[in-house]
């Protein structure tokens, strides 16, 4: 069965969708199976991997509103790599429009899980890459969730936002997901030449202990780089930092989801 993960963090640009996308591939390429989920109507995770949102019929939109299935709007993202390829279930501005279409409905919290447990034995991993914003798309993402990965940099305000997740993270917990466990905490865009950078660091080790992932995510202006090509960073330059740095946290994550393999 499918171990489920919400990347989540109500800050922009903190690199959610940069860990989603990169993550996807580093499973993929150790031959994990894959989907990501684009929960955000920016679509950022859909174009990094190679698919045009504005060509798309059917999207994540479809499945919430129950108009489509998974099944019926899932992409495959290749990249001229076979073990790289992993599913995603697209997203557009169409999405946008969601939360209030779906005020009504009933069930509104769980549409999403519904739908991907339709599926959950086809998979290795889910990954979810939700919008910067506490709504119900993000609720949705907690919900469908066994965990959350929690991107983050580390900056001043950092430790502030995070108590607002972590609240959010109980409510949810309370009354929607009783399941739901913080899975780790995630260093993004990180520059040991910044003292501050390593204070919070060093901030978020004391509070957080073993929750914080070993593997940092530096700085690298080829995983900026690597969207605008449609490719997951590890297949536009794969000795890069950043892709070792990703290649590095699914390791860590496969350790840490199997204990014995770690060991030996
Ligand atoms: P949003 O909240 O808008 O969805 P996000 O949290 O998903 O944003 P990303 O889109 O992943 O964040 O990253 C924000 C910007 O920073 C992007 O332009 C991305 O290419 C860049 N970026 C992300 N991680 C890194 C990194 N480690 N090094 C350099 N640039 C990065
Ligand atoms: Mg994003």
């Amino acid at each position: 069965m499918a171990r489920i993960l919400a990347i989540t963090n109500q800050k922009g640009g903190v690199g959610k969708t940069t860990t989603g996308v990169n993550l996807a591939a580093s499973l993929a390429a150790v031959k994990q199976r894959v989907l990501l989920v684009d929960l955000d109507p920016q679509g950022n995770a859909t174009m990094g991997s190679g698919i045009d949102k504005r060509s798309l019929k059917a999207t994540v939109y479809h499945v919430l509103l129950g108009e489509a299935t998974l099944a019926q709007v899932r992409v495959r993202a290749t990249n001229g790599d076979k073990a790289g390829e992993y599913d995603v279930v697209p997203a557009n501005r169409e999405l946008a429009g969601a939360e209030v279409e779906m005020v009504d409905m009933e069930h509104r919290e769980t549409r999403l899980k519904d739908a991907i447990a339709a599926h959950a034995g086809e998979y290795d991993f889910v990954l979810i890459d939700c919008p910067p914003a506490l709504n119900l798309l993000t609720v949705n993402g907690l919900t469908a969730a066994h965990a959350v990965m929690i991107p983050m940099q580390c900056e001043y305000y950092a430790l502030e936002g995070l108590s607002d997740l972590v609240q959010t993270v109980k409510k949810v917990r309370a009354h929607l997901n009783p399941g739901l466990e913080i899975e780790g905490l995630l260093r993004t865009m990180f520059d040991p030449r910044n003292t501050l950078a390593q204070q919070v660091s060093q901030q978020l080790l004391d509070h957080f202990g073993d929750k914080v992932y070993r593997t940092v995510i530096p700085r690298n202006i080829r995983l900026a780089e690597a969207p605008s090509h449609g490719l997951p960073v590890m297949h536009f330059d794969r000795t890069s930092k950043g892709a070792q740095a990703y290649i590095a946290l699914a390791g860590e994550m496969l350790n840490r989801n199997n204990p014995v393999a770690a060991a030996l």
